[in-house]
């Protein structure tokens, strides 16, 4: 397959792709004839490292509406709903989602999935169904939302564990002991040899930051690079000094680090007075620690809109976090593209010769045009296989 006239993420003149066996096999000028997209830009598949397909898709029906538009009341409202779906209903809404997402260029996805009842077993195995049935167009993994640190909690992880789930996750701030929470993910991983990605500190009480703590343990245990930490909310009402400790522990206890604009804007920081919930993006950068951005909720109780483009999610991130310079701008994509794939540890990912074929051409000749505009998704590739396009047709009339 020839792909001509293309820009590549960050370089200069558009050249044309070969692509073969899923990979890519040359780039720059070649004579054959193949489609031409004069000039348009081409990223490597976005990368969606947090969100929630058993949440998903589920807007205002069943009281699910969420009238204070607080975390704890969409937790209870949630609560109410999901032992109480099938797992038909389970997988017409995640499949749906999918879709979604490939359409927005999307090509490798993680969703957490909740594991504090039994039914999410069920729910685990309708979506190991899915990652199945999407097998070759996008991939899929997905991260146990349990609760760790309660002899209940643990016996559910290892059964998720035994079943195929591939990380171990939780939410410490909502459990009555988050250092147990903690150390039982971690005594998990470490046992079933998997990754770890934590919902941390989703709240603005600066009196509780578990954070540090988490740091901590991941150095004593030698765990760096293995561990994810979501949200870290707290962090930003924190002073500026403990917030420079905490960040320097994290940096080198090689967390990765995952902001999510789209929830953390809407459930977070509408006190008085008027703070906002991200996480301090920029702090994070600049000490080194990896940053990457996730969509979270999408049409549910905690987020009544949301669409898992993550390319949006990069746009909206650019306004909130202020990251207006040029490289500032440059790090908004990356944090959309490299930076979650060194969370799920992607092997031949990006533009290179050799790297695989995972492809999203966007109706954009720049980087900053794209990222102004959420630029049309002209096509995606998953290993060379087209499995999505858009034609654009504009008439001025
Ligand atoms: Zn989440």
């Amino acid at each position: 397959m020839i792909l001509k006239n293309l820009r590549l993420w960050g370089r200069g003149e558009p050249v044309d792709i070969i692509v073969d066996e899923g990979k890519i096999a040359f780039v720059g000028q070649v004579q054959e004839e193949g489609e031409d997209f004069g000039g348009r830009a081409v990223f490597p598949g976005f990368v969606e490292v947090h969100c929630h397909l058993d949440k998903t898709l589920s807007p205002g029906v069943d009281g699910l509406e969420n009238q204070s538009g607080t975390l704890l009341e969409a937790i209870e409202r949630w609560r109410g709903s999901k032992t109480k779906r099938t797992k038909e209903d389970y997988k017409a809404r995640a499949r749906a989602a999918i879709r979604q997402a490939i359409s927005r260029g999307t090509t490798h996805l993680r969703s957490h999935l909740d594991m504090d009842t039994p039914k999410g077993l069920e729910v685990l195995e309708a979506m190991l169904e899915l990652r199945a049935e999407f097998a070759g167009r996008i991939d899929l993994e997905f991260v146990a939302l349990g609760v760790p640190g309660t002899p209940e909690g643990d016996a559910l992880m290892e059964q998720a564990l035994e079943m195929g789930i591939d990380v171990v996750g939780g939410a410490p701030h909502l459990t009555p002991d988050p250092v147990a929470c903690m150390k039982s993910a971690l005594d998990l991983a470490e046992r079933y040899h998997r990754p770890v990605d934590l919902h941390m500190d989703e709240h603005e009480d600066p009196r509780r930051l578990d954070l540090e703590t988490l740091a901590e343990m991941v150095r004593a245990r030698g765990l760096q690079g293995r561990v994810t930490s979501a949200h870290n909310c707290s962090l930003t009402f924190q002073t500026l000094e403990t917030q420079r400790r905490v960040i320097e522990k994290v940096a080198e206890a090689g967390i990765h680090t995952v902001s999510l604009p789209a929830v953390n804007l809407v459930l977070q920081g509408n006190g008085h007075p008027p703070a906002r919930g991200l996480m301090p993006i920029k702090a994070l950068r600049e000490a080194g620690v990896n940053v990457a951005l996730g969509s979270d909720n999408v049409r549910d109780p905690f987020q009544p809109l949301g669409n898992y483009d993550l390319l949006w999610q990069a746009n909206l991130a650019v306004h909130a976090a202020r990251l207006t310079r040029p490289e500032e701008r440059v790090a908004a994509l990356e944090m959309i593209t490299h930076a979650p794939a060194k969370i799920l540890g992607l092997r031949g990912y990006g533009l290179e010769v050799g790297c695989v074929a995972d492809l999203v051409i966007l109706d954009a000749l720049t980087a900053d045009e794209a990222l102004a505009q959420v630029a049309p998704r002209l096509r995606v590739y998953k290993a060379g296989r087209l499995v999505y396009k858009q034609e654009v047709v504009q008439s001025w009339l």
